[in-house]
């Protein structure tokens, strides 16, 4: 991660062959666009990397995140089951339906628990949003039982593990439908987009429409389109879908790439009793993006988070203190400090996280660093950082 390290004439031909003929809408106009369909090649792409029989394009991760409950039904008063660890996304998305996210614990996967999941469930609760978090995955086969067993939709967001798998199968395609963000920091982007991938035709066929105003794409005339029921704007322009086409070709270079980094950092982090690792379930392979380890405690882990930054290793983070992917700091979220009025069944909806506690999660993330693997570090660079991270870490403990 990111793919925009390593842009290239790949890119840029992609690109290129949209400015070409001028059609940045990825439908109609037939006839101007010499043959270039990028947003429709880039889903053919991703149906075969993701082993996945539909994708939607989208304008983004979180898009792709509403789209994907919208697609499978879920809207007002439903209850929406998501980690307290994850990106803000996860319950914007949700609350943009009227649904109400409902947070519970995380364990050592760095995601969901399926106890917590499981102690979660009420009769309002329609679906189970995993969130694939850091290069890895939860425990898949408790999720999916959970979700069979109270008849919920099973939600993977795998915007964060590009390329992982479980059991062969490529993370984001293993729930009932999975989220992918193809932002400019994701380990392939194309600026600004996303997609929601299913093996289930409806839900696909509900996506499409969706994302584009409700409209059937029957046909070539636009405005002789039927809407079978409301959409909105989720779309993706072909400058977007260009740039994800060239990479998406390259993840298999991407994805080796961070194992060597991943692998060198580990390798020297592992000679070091007090550090010890998240768990990787068995039969995953995580993508590699981030390389993510537990200290013995709170005070040690700021520490060496500030030891890391001062000594110039930048993209590791101590979530526990940061705003940006933890329940601790979503004072926004927790004070419902919204533009707009917000339904009553949402305000009630979210009233406990006025009062409640997440220690177990608190327990993980706050002895928890999580530093991104980039794919522009040559293999000295790595060497000498994960001496240095080792070098940091022996004198804070
Ligand atoms: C990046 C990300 C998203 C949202 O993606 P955008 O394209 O930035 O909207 C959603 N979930 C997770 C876990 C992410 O990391």
């Amino acid at each position: 991660m990111p793919g925009f390290e390593l842009f290239s004439d790949l890119e840029r031909k992609e690109v290129n062959d949209v400015l070409d003929n001028g059609v940045l809408m990825r439908y109609g106009f037939d006839g101007m666009r010499k043959g270039h369909w990028k947003a429709k090649e880039l889903e053919a792409e991703l149906s075969k990397t993701f082993h996945s029989n539909y994708v939607q394009l989208v304008s983004s991760g979180t898009a792709a995140v509403s789209v994907a409950l919208a697609s499978a039904g879920i809207g007002a008063g439903d209850e929406v089951i998501m980690p307290t660890f994850t990106f803000v996304a996860s319950f914007e998305a949700i609350m943009m339906l009227g649904a109400i996210p409902v947070l519970v614990d995380i364990d050592d996967t760095l995601t969901l628990d399926p106890k917590a999941v499981e102690s979660a469930v009420t009769s309002k609760t329609k679906a189970v949003m995993l969130v694939q978090m850091c290069g890895s995955m939860g425990n898949m086969d408790a999720l999916r039982e959970i979700c069979n067993t109270h008849n919920l939709i099973f939600v993977e967001d795998a915007c964060q593990a590009i390329g992982g798998s479980y059991k062969g199968k490529p993370l984001g395609s293993i729930a009932d439908l999975g989220c992918f963000s193809f932002d400019f920091v994701k380990t392939i982007t194309c600026g600004e987009g996303g997609a929601v991938v299913t093996n289930n035709k409806e839900y696909y066929i509900n996506a499409d429409h969706f994302s584009d105003h409700g409209h059937d794409h029957i046909g070539n005339d636009r405005g002789a389109e039927t809407h079978p029921f409301l959409g909105y704007n989720f779309r993706v322009s072909e400058l977007n879908a260009a740039v994800g086409l060239a990479q998406v070709r390259r993840l298999p270079e991407f994805i080796d790439i961070q194992k060597r980094n991943y692998s060198i950092i580990r390798e020297a982090l592992s000679q070091l009793p007090e550090v010890t690792f998240r768990t990787v379930p068995e039969g995953g392979e995580e993508s590699y993006a981030f390389l993510n380890f537990f200290l013995p405690d709170l005070d040690t882990a700021r520490k060496v988070s500030v030891k890391f930054k001062e000594h110039g290793l930048d993209a590791c983070f101590h979530y526990y203190d940061n705003n940006w992917h933890y329940i601790r700091k979503w004072d926004h979220l927790k004070d419902l400090k919204s533009l707009f009025p917000i339904s009553q069944e949402v305000k009630e909806g979210l009233k406990y996280l006025q009062t409640k506690t997440f220690t177990q999660s608190d327990a993980y993330i706050a002895r928890n660093i999580s530093c991104l693997i980039k794919l522009s570090w040559t293999e000295e660079e790595v060497r000498a950082r994960a001496q240095k991270m080792v070098k940091i870490i022996k004198e804070s403990i």
